[in-house]
């Protein structure tokens, strides 16, 4: 047990939405400190894709979505997965998902992601500065590329969602596609350009130098494993770690797919699925990309990072603590092949990771109802990489006061406890 007062803000969870939460806190002068059981950014915010794009406001679930599911679920190399067993517990999150999808919900939907992604890459450029990483942050398009030469234009929901909320689109045919992309194959026909985003040239990298800014700044990591969370005497939390007990004045839970574990045994129960995703990285690939790049037909986003070539995709669901399926990241290298056709795959390496998701695609971020200095900041689901700055400024501002100029109700927990 420890004898020190304890900082003005514990954090479980030092994933890129706790380490944003920190770096916004620490700029408030509120002290911090974060706890993980692994080092910093190790989580679904290591492999990740590495998209950071201001205009990502087309939720998972859209009107029609139904319709493509089985196909999807037939196909052993489709994007996506359900272990059979784990059913009887997917079904209750399946409807909710699909009522999410209902027309009148996901405009309303995209207005809340477009408040937390949209400023983006400048809150990370912010981040960055002085940091020595700033190169781990580019410019570049999304380029979402089809086999039909016939393209996705107004008449299709997600372009006419990003076009409302001004995102700079174009639509191109597939030689203007190569013109862009020149390693992408001829296959494509068809694509949708996304001007002004930016990539991760190396997310676990870019939220490990966020982690040292905290840490330069004052914040304190502890390397523990959380068992749980209760309320102790004087409005605080006691923490009961594989190291001992620690006390937090205020508690942010940021543990990503985790967190609703930490929540359960004081009757929190909120319907976070864990949508677990692969990578497979080619780290010998010899080709360039020089954006991010979304195959649109197979739903699998391919990036050059540091590393080597990353393809990430896959929705699967199987619980939180189902062992990998190796076969699924396999299955991204004949997909990257036939998107790259000069790739080199001799030298590659997978990975596995949990979104943390909710059915409307929109995280909890705030006060949870019925306790007393306990916060979330979790459920980003396939946009916490984009999401993370901007929910950190949120946290950051009701911790210290400042009520936020924006429309928080779409993130309040209370939306699943009615
Ligand atoms: C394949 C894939 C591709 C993706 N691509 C993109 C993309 O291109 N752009 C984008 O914006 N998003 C993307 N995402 C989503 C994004 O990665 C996640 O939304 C984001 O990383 C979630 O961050 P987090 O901090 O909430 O969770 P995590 O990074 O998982 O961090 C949670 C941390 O909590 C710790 N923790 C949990 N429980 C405990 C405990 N009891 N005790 C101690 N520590 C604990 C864990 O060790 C972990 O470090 C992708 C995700 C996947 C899987």
């Amino acid at each position: 047990m420890s004898d020190e007062a304890p900082p003005d803000v514990t954090i479980i969870g030092a994933g890129i939405i706790g380490i944003c939460a920190a770096l916004s806190l620490l700029d408030r002068g509120i002290s911090v400190n974060l706890i993980d059981r692994a080092g910093p950014a190790e989580g679904a915010s290591y492999g990740n894709a590495g998209v950071i794009s201001p205009w990502s406001c087309v939720p998972i679930s859209l009107p029609g979505i139904w319709r493509t599911l089985p196909k999807a679920l037939l196909e052993p190399d489709g994007p996506l997965s359900i272990r059979w067993r784990y059913l009887p517990r997917f079904l209750p999150w399946a409807i909710r998902f699909l009522q999410a999808g209902q027309t009148n919900r996901v405009y309303r939907t995209a207005e809340a992601m477009d408040q937390l992604n949209r400023p983006n890459v400048e809150l990370y450029r912010r981040h960055l500065a002085g940091t020595g990483k700033e190169h781990l942050l580019q410019d570049c398009y999304y380029v979402q590329a089809q086999r039909s030469p016939i393209m996705p234009g107004p008449d299709n929901f997600g372009y006419r969602l990003r076009e409302q909320q001004g995102a700079p689109l174009e639509l191109v045919d597939g030689k203007q596609l190569r013109e862009i992309e020149p390693a992408l194959s001829s296959d494509y026909q068809s694509g949708l350009i996304i001007k002004n985003q930016a990539r991760a040239l190396h997310p676990g990298d870019l939220g490990k130098a966020l982690a040292e800014k905290a840490r330069r700044n004052g914040a304190e990591f502890l390397q523990r494993d959380v068992q749980s969370v209760r309320p102790d005497d004087d409005a605080g939390w006691r923490i009961e770690t594989d190291g001992g007990t620690l006390f937090a004045s205020k508690l942010l839970i940021a543990a990503g797919a985790w967190s609703t574990r930490l929540l359960e045994p004081l009757g929190i129960r909120l319907p976070l699925e864990y949508e677990r995703g692969y990578h497979l990285e080619f780290r010998d690939p010899g080709v360039e990309l020089r954006h991010s790049v979304l195959d649109m037909d197979r739903k699998f986003v391919t990036s050059a990072m540091t590393s080597g070539i990353r393809s990430a995709g896959t929705a699967e669901f199987a619980g939180l603590d189902a062992p990998p399926d190796n076969r699924r990241a396999e299955i991204l290298k004949t997909l990257t092949q036939a998107m790259l056709p000069d790739l080199k795959v001799d030298n590659t390496q997978g990975w596995m990771g949990t979104r943390p998701s909710f059915p409307d695609s929109l995280p909890c971020i705030g006060e949870i109802p019925g306790f007393t200095n306990l916060f979330a900041a979790f459920g980003h689901s396939h946009f916490g990489l984009g999401m993370a700055p901007k929910t950190g400024e949120i946290i950051a501002d009701l911790l210290a006061k400042r009520r936020p100029n924006l429309d928080l109700s779409c993130y309040q927990a209370e939306r699943f406890l009615q």
